[in-house]
């Protein structure tokens, strides 16, 4: 049937030829391979919208996979604004949200108990430790976090501990041994972890014929966001999932593929052509997002890779601002700079939102936030600081877990003695004993335990009695009320309360957020009720809502962080800003070590490193502000950073440094040429090395010039401890002090007026 695309054209009319044909292609496999900012989101999203109001298809049969699920809901809200349509029925999330939601309504076809829970990352290591130790094997021997990756690694080759055993050496059969145990464990726990939720959801659907028939028939159209990201076992669902029957439209770039240290498998995008017959490439070459600058800058830095399927990207945004670069002399030092630079922008009529601020590595943020508090400027971490991984949250989270699920031993293990009650490690240890001897929950092994738990045996059953009488007095309460009774009657509260006192505070508000948190999911889940029963009698799984929330809680946690419609500046790690935009972003730390990582370099990742320095320049729409700091702590020790050499990678003419620095301080880097776009280097010798501009430092160190005509960044000689370089100063008068790096010896604190330190 000829379609009439006129009445169809606010689907189709903001899209470009390769765009359009992308979209209303018949519905067969297909690959859009493209560059950042080409579309790809968009074009995933008008496809959607093409086959319900064009094609007639029924939301019902599409599955729209997305990379968070913060994509997916934005990706909704978008398809129905397109079609003026509510798509409730429409499957979209992320993998694991699927994988999850599948579970949930064939829990017992899968194998497991209707109240299962998910294991997040740091349940799973302690999960892990229990097991070796139940082995008795050494956790210096076998690392926790090692034994986890290789049993998720496993997961996501669809291995199974029985399929590996009598395979390979020694340390491979142990491996196999701890992982069988771990299977159990978890088994006998009814809890999964994530790779668990992947791998069940693919195994029952490749493995019973009537679900597998009932997905097949159901999900015609699957459509993928991200796909260079894809992991070894979402590959295989995808296609078990597909049969002969479904199309798969995936979208993806190989120069973003970031995640291969998480089994990502950019394989993925050539076996498409192999694995899904006639599937066809649709390549996207126009740049909608960025300035001429900004891509040249990304297109220079990322040619360097060698293993790349090669595409071309173009802009007719025009050429836009240079990148500025910014030398910081230390953290804090490029912290004031971010801060200084969003003022500017604030003050030119920009919004918070506008702004992102990107680094390598979660810890570096708190310097940042620092830097942003005092500066009075709005903020959220986006994805990283997870709320729900808080030590208080997850204690009143393990109370929640326990009311729902009594064999749930490691929220068992946590909140036995959590606030504390002289339940000790001894009475703890006989119980996993104990449990383990009989094959029980820990829980049952408490409840039958009597005389074997010695002393204790009272206060366990204590325990026993209070998680029974609260979730007796809970029963009828709603979400947040049983929340807020948990929170009370475990003595959290209580004991929290009696920490020192700004931390207590912080976990209380904590705890209180949690409450909120709580409220707002029942909210959300009455307006989400789906209004339409499911038409083939699957309806939506029917969840109460504790185990719909404590999912979520796994599930997402920190993603809800920057908080929708409140203007603040975004702050988040690069993996995080996957697929975003911003008018405005700022990539701070770009030094050797830091970014490019020194682990993934010595793992021989820098192509990996540099596809997320790739993924973060194309992040930028209209300016990129890029800094790294001559000197920075890592881990309390003070490290000397050289410039990232993806600096260097980037075409010099696309880069302006924004400040002359002290000559002194970057010799190195002078030396290799590098300079700015208007008047070359102010780095190389004999240019005067103008003062470095005030105001750079937090309050301690503000100041950049000291008594005796001494500068920040000067080399200078003392007795003893030789020659070093001038990092700071504090205080006034004569109670000024000075920190200065000594080539020998580290840096020191010393007082300006008895240092006596000379000018080199
Ligand atoms: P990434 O690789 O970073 O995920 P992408 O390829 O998914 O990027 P989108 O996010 O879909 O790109 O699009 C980038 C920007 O360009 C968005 O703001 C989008 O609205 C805009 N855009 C895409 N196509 C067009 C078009 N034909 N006309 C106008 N704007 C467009
Ligand atoms: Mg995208």
């Amino acid at each position: 049937m000829q379609l009439d695309t006129r009445n169809l054209s606010p689907l189709v009319s903001h899209l470009n030829p390769a765009q359009r044909e992308a979209v209303t292609a018949p519905p067969e496999h297909r690959l859009v391979l493209a560059g950042a900012g080409s579309g790809k989101t968009r074009v995933l999203t008008h496809r959607v919208a093409w086959l319900i109001a064009a094609e007639g298809v029924s939301p019902m049969s599409i599955l729209a996979v997305t990379f968070t699920n913060k994509a997916a809901s934005e990706m909704r809200g978008r398809i129905e604004q397109l079609i003026e349509v509510p798509i409730r029925a429409m499957w979209v999330g992320t993998f694991h949200g699927i994988a999850h939601r599948m579970l949930r309504l064939h829990w017992k076809e899968a194998g497991l108990p209707q109240s299962f829970q998910i294991l997040d990352a740091d349940d799973q290591l302690r999960v892990v430790r229990r097991v070796l130790k139940g082995l008795d094997l050494a956790d210096d021997q076998w690392p926790p976090k090692m034994v986890a990756g290789w049993i998720n690694t496993q997961k996501e080759e669809a291995r199974r501990a029985e399929h590996l055993s009598g395979e390979g050496d020694f340390t491979q059969q142990q491996l196999v041994r701890i992982y069988s145990a771990y299977e159990q464990t978890c088994e006998r726990q009814g809890v999964v972890d994530f790779a668990e939720l992947l791998l069940r959801a693919y195994e029952l659907t490749r493995d019973n014929a009537d679900i597998q028939a009932h997905y097949r028939r159901r999900l015609r159209h699957i459509l993928v966001d991200e796909f260079q990201d894809t992991n070894a076992l979402q590959y295989r669902w995808l296609k078990v999932l597909a049969g002969d029957t479904g199309t798969l439209f995936a979208v993806g770039d190989d120069d973003q593929s970031v995640y291969s240290w998480r089994g990502a498998r950019v394989e993925n995008m050539i076996n498409l052509s192999r694995d899904f017959i006639g599937c066809e490439i649709v390549r996207l070459e126009q740049n909608y997002r960025s300035t001429g600058t900004i891509l040249n800058a990304a297109n220079g830095l990322i040619a360097r890779n060698s293993a790349r399927l090669g595409k071309k990207l173009w802009t007719e945004i025009g050429e836009g601002e240079p990148i500025q670069l910014y030398a910081a002399f230390n953290e804090y030092d490029e912290a004031e700079f971010v801060a200084n630079r969003i003022k500017e922008h604030i003050d030119g009529a920009c919004a918070y939102t506008d702004i992102a601020v990107l680094y390598r590595m979660g810890a570096q943020s708190r310097v940042l936030e620092e830097t942003l508090i005092r500066a009075r400027i709005p903020y959220r971490i986006y994805g990283g600081l997870r709320f729900f991984e808080r030590q208080e949250i997850k204690d009143a989270l393990a109370y929640l877990r326990l009311l729902h699920n009594r064999d749930d031993d490691v929220s068992f293990e946590r909140a036995v003695n959590t606030p504390t009650r002289g339940i000790g490690a001894t009475t703890v240890e006989r119980l996993r004993v104990l449990a383990r001897q009989r094959g029980l929950s820990m829980w049952a092994a408490a409840r039958d335990g009597g005389a074997a738990l010695g002393r204790s045996a009272g206060k366990v059953q204590d325990f026993l009695k209070l998680i029974d009488s609260i979730a007796q007095t809970t029963q009828e309460l709603s979400l947040s009320k049983t929340t807020e009774q948990v929170i009370e009657r475990s003595g959290l509260r209580g004991h929290y309360q009696k920490e020192g006192r700004e931390q207590a505070e912080t976990r209380l508000e904590n705890l209180d957020e949690l409450i909120n948190a709580a409220r707002s999911f029942e909210l959300q889940q009455l307006q989400d009720a789906p209004a339409d029963p499911d038409v083939e009698g699957l309806s939506e799984p029917e969840l109460d809502p504790l185990t719909a929330f404590l999912a979520r809680a796994a599930l997402e946690s920190g993603e809800e962080q920057a908080g929708p419609g409140e203007d603040c500046v975004q702050l988040m790690t690069l993996h995080a800003a996957k697929g975003l935009e911003f008018p405005i972003v700022f990539m701070v730390g770009l030094e050797n070590g830091l970014f490019p990582h020194i682990r993934s370099v010595d793992e021989g990742n820098l192509e990996e490193e540099r596809r997320l320095c790739y993924v973060g320049i194309t992040r930028a729409r209209k300016r990129l502000y890029m800094s790294y700091a001559e000197t920075r702590r890592v881990h309390g020790v003070e490290q000397i950073g050289m410039p990232s050499q993806f600096l260097k990678e980037i075409p010099p003419e696309c880069i302006v440094e924004t400040r002359p620095r002290a000559h002194t301080l970057r010799p190195a880097f002078a030396a290799r040429g590098y300079g700015g776009g208007s008047g070359g280097s102010r780095y190389s010798a004999g240019v005067p090395a103008a003062p470095p501009a005030r105001t750079a430092m937090p309050a301690s160190m503000r100041q950049t010039s000291g008594p005796n005509g001494l500068r920040l960044g000067q080399r200078v000689r003392h007795e003893r401890f030789g020659e070093g370089t001038v990092l700071q100063f504090d205080g006034d008068g004569d109670r000024t002090r000075v920190e200065v790096r000594f080539e020998k010896g580290g840096s020191k604190w010393l007082m300006l007026s008895y240092a006596n330190l000379l000018p080199v």
